[in-house]
């Protein structure tokens, strides 16, 4: 089969449910609204009101799309909701989710985060049954396999199908029975169960969303668990092997919100940390510390700390850029990064500057920003990344681009320095992630899927799907 079937391999996404409260379809929006950073292609909330079910989906921006009316037709007690970024094609409304069908126990209804890696082999199989298939999306593998199974109870079908599943996924179903959360056995994508103060209990990818909605923390869903909540209350069970934790740490990195608790850490004092790791790793004589905005800000002040350069803004980001803008005619030097940020020079000029940011992929973004500081005047600019070199792409639901396209996949730290133009370039290394991550000089990685830096898969793939997911393009090794 063609491997291009599921248009979207690597889809980063925000996932969120209610059960139990009147408002369940605005606490949802309110969600969905705080996970924007996670996906901002499109948008869909589904509600039970224990009679019907509802639904409004759309491509576009959480706040645009839920208008009053749109958020008035969603009634019940009991609503699920999910924001999908969406990189090549596939930007069509039957690939939104949440997903609903009717099948033989009822209604179901279903959001996933996370990227399946045996999708398109099961695809094969439930196609070759007869499935018809209505989207691209890998998710919906996991509907057909508890359409197709032969179990009396939705958990049970729930959990026979993702046992024939491999992959990233933290999943909120909502059915006639309740609403069921469920985290793959690695953990690998967050997931965590809040409680609202009239009542009523809360999924959620990241915790940022509880204090919006002035939720209470209870506790993260634990990998392998799978939870059904109506309203008896919380039912827990953990059906699956247990296997290695491998949760994603570049949700720590970049992916996550600071203001959220990932895997039981505040994201914003890691990245922190990961600054500070950094100036310890390598100090540089220097006159001013500034960060790559917004993602680098956190790095950066723990830079400045650590190394005791003063920290300074140097660089303006214009928060009201969309995701396209008619570029002029004629051409504009470095126009597209200079929409977004804009450089300081009565600042920077004349300055030896440590310019700091969370991550460096293609290279081509800090390539610009490494010529607007000097065209801003800084007599040196020496680049800090506050994190490993990104050597491998991830196929468990952060998007990445191909290997070839990550440049450090194929090039050293010093043709990097070189390609983006910088006087010097330092990467935090990884046990330096790791003392970051753990706040402790005990740097050994137990419970992290570092794929993207180190290229050691923690869910192994056969052979077939090496080929499938183009996994290997460079230097093929032998299958797990
Ligand atoms: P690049 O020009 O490709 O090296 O882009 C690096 C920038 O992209 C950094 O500022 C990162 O914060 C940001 N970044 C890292 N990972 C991602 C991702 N998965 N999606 C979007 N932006 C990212």
């Amino acid at each position: 089969m063609d491997k291009d079937i599921f248009d979207k391999m690597h889809e980063e996404c925000g996932i969120f449910g209610i059960f139990g409260h009147p408002e369940a379809a605005n606490l949802t929006y309110l969600g969905l609204y705080a996970l924007q950073h996670r996906g901002q292609e499109a948008s869909g909330i589904v509600t039970y009101d224990g009679k019907d079910f509802y639904q409004e989906k759309e491509i576009g921006l959480v706040a645009d799309i839920f208008s009053e009316d749109r958020l008035n037709r969603l009634k019940g007690h009991a609503a699920i909701g999910h924001n999908r970024y969406s990189t090549t094609g596939g930007n069509k409304l039957e690939n939104v989710q949440p997903i609903m069908v009717n099948y033989a126990l009822g209604t179901l209804s279903m959001v996933h985060n996370g990227n399946l890696i045996n999708a398109t082999f099961l695809r094969d199989e439930l196609e070759a049954y007869g499935a018809i298939f209505q989207s691209s999306m890998d998710s919906e593998v996991i509907i057909h396999l508890i359409a197709h199974s032969r179990k009396k109870e939705l958990t049970e079908r729930i959990i026979e199908s993702l046992s024939r599943v491999r992959g990233a996924y933290s999943l909120i179903f909502l059915s006639e029975q309740g609403m069921i959360g469920v985290r793959d056995p690695h953990g690998v994508r967050p997931l965590s169960l809040g409680r609202l103060k009239d009542g009523g209990h809360v999924l959620s990818s990241e915790t940022c969303t509880f204090d919006l909605i002035d939720a209470k923390f209870v506790r993260d869903i634990e990998p392998g668990e799978v939870v059904l909540i109506n309203d008896k209350g919380v039912t827990s069970s953990s059906p699956f092997l247990p296997e290695n934790p491998a949760h994603c740490v570049f949700e720590y990195v970049y992916f996550s919100r600071p203001d959220s608790d990932v895997y039981g850490r505040n994201v914003y004092q890691i990245r922190k940390r990961m600054g500070k790791e950094l100036a310890k790793e390598g100090d540089i004589k220097a006159d001013i510390v500034i960060p790559v905005p917004d993602s680098g800000v956190p790095a950066a002040l723990g830079y400045s700390e650590a190394s005791g350069l003063p920290y300074d803004t140097g660089l303006i980001r214009n928060h009201y850029v969309g995701r396209t803008f008619i570029e002029p005619q004629q051409a504009i030097r470095h126009f597209g990064v200079k929409i977004k940020l804009n450089a300081i020079s009565g600042l920077l000029e004349g300055k030896r500057v440590v310019v700091v940011d969370d991550s460096l992929v293609r290279g081509t973004t800090s390539r610009k920003i490494v010529k607007m500081i000097r065209a801003a005047g800084a007599k040196e600019v020496h680049v800090r990344i506050s994190s490993p070199p990104i050597v491998s792409p991830c196929f468990y639901g952060i998007d990445t681009p191909t290997r070839q396209e990550l440049v450090a996949s194929s090039h050293s730290v010093e043709e990097i320095r070189k390609y983006i133009t910088a006087d010097t370039l330092t990467y935090l290394s990884n046990e330096g992630m790791f003392r970051a991550v753990y706040q402790s000089e005990t740097c050994e990685n137990q419970h992290f899927c570092t794929a993207c830096f180190s290229e050691e898969y923690p869910i192994p793939f056969t052979g077939e799907e090496i080929k499938q997911l183009g996994l290997f393009e460079i230097d093929p090794p032998s299958a797990q």
